[in-house]
């Protein structure tokens, strides 16, 4: 039996490439992601880097049991992605061309979503078989593991937490389309958007008036102080998350809620403030559901993508 595989996290500047041998991260790098020609070059980089990589380690070819792969676009079940914006992809095959031109199998993902298998396999989710990941960056990004396996939907759409509606009556729009969508609060730039809100509406006294360059950080900092103003502004922002893992624990029920990405930073204070509304809203049933925070980081997505291939 094969005892290696490689998991790949594939972004817009630079693609993260791990060894693993069965459970275990043996080895990780990068190279960059040459978008240049409408990314013709990315497939054949990656294979080769892994074709370098086994030779080094003076692996033998049969020894490798395939390539998990995390893309940033919606994939459906046969390794197709569509869309790949950042990348200058259409429509790809990922699954046969990257099959194609390393002679190994390959299991393809989005990228959020396998990372989130990665946390739930290896991360925050451990010792759970149902996990839902929110990850809170300059958007918001998410997965759902049932049964250690990952719901991506009849249009790869499945685990997009980031657009669920939580405020109709918002008049911007979404980097979707959509209007009143939890990254428009929760995200870092939501939490910073919120914040120049309330500070633009009232006169109160706050240390975040004096902050040059406010962000998510400066927000819970001053809550964590004490500061009454960042302390509302925690509060509204939690209570909206709090609000969409209510909504998804309807529908999903799953054993732990892990929150991960830069606004994750904050802690504990954001776990407090998450919990305490998230009961009030949570179904009877899940009131009692963890709320935890994500473990692996950037290592994610290659955990996740290894994964892929042990199935
Ligand atoms: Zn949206």
């Amino acid at each position: 039996m094969a005892n290696y595989e490689f998991g790949i996290d594939l972004g817009g500047t630079t693609c993260k490439i791990g060894l693993f041998q069965g459970e275990e991260m043996i080895d990780k790098w990068e190279i960059p992601t040459d978008t240049s020609d409408g990314g013709k070059n990315i497939l054949r980089d990656i294979a080769d880097s892994v074709k370098a990589k086994i030779e080094e380690k003076a692996i033998a070819k049969d020894d490798i049991k395939g390539l998990g792969i995390g893309v940033p676009g919606p994939v459906t079940d046969d390794g197709t992605v569509h869309n790949c914006v950042n990348l200058g992809w259409g429509t790809v095959n990922i699954s046969e061309k990257l099959g194609e031109l390393s002679g190994y199998p390959v299991k393809v993902g989005n990228d959020a979503n396998v990372a989130a298998l990665g946390e739930s396999w290896m991360g925050g989710g451990k010792d759970y078989n149902s996990v839902v990941v929110v990850t809170l960056g300059t958007g918001i990004g998410g997965g759902i593991i049932i049964n250690d396996r990952i719901i991506a939907g009849a249009h790869g759409a499945g685990g997009e937490i980031g657009h669920m509606l939580v405020n109709p009556e918002e008049e911007l729009a979404c980097n979707c389309g959509l209007h009143g969508c939890i990254e428009q609060y929760a995200s870092a730039t939501g939490i910073v958007r919120t914040a120049n809100r309330y500070l633009d509406a009232t006169d109160t006294e706050s240390v975040l008036r004096k902050e040059a360059n406010i962000s998510a950080k400066t927000v819970f900092d001053a809550a964590r102080e004490g500061d009454a103003l960042a302390l509302t502004i925690v509060d509204d922002v939690c209570e909206k998350l709090a609000k969409t893992l209510a909504r998804l624990a309807t529908v999903v029920d799953p054993e732990v809620f892990l929150i991960g990405g830069g606004v994750s930073k904050a802690g504990q204070i954001l776990l407090d403030h998450v919990a305490e509304p998230y009961k009030k809203y949570a179904f009877h049933a899940c009131r009692d559901t963890k709320i935890g925070l994500a473990t692996l980081g950037n290592d994610a997505g290659m955990y996740g993508a290894a994964r892929m291939v042990l199935d």
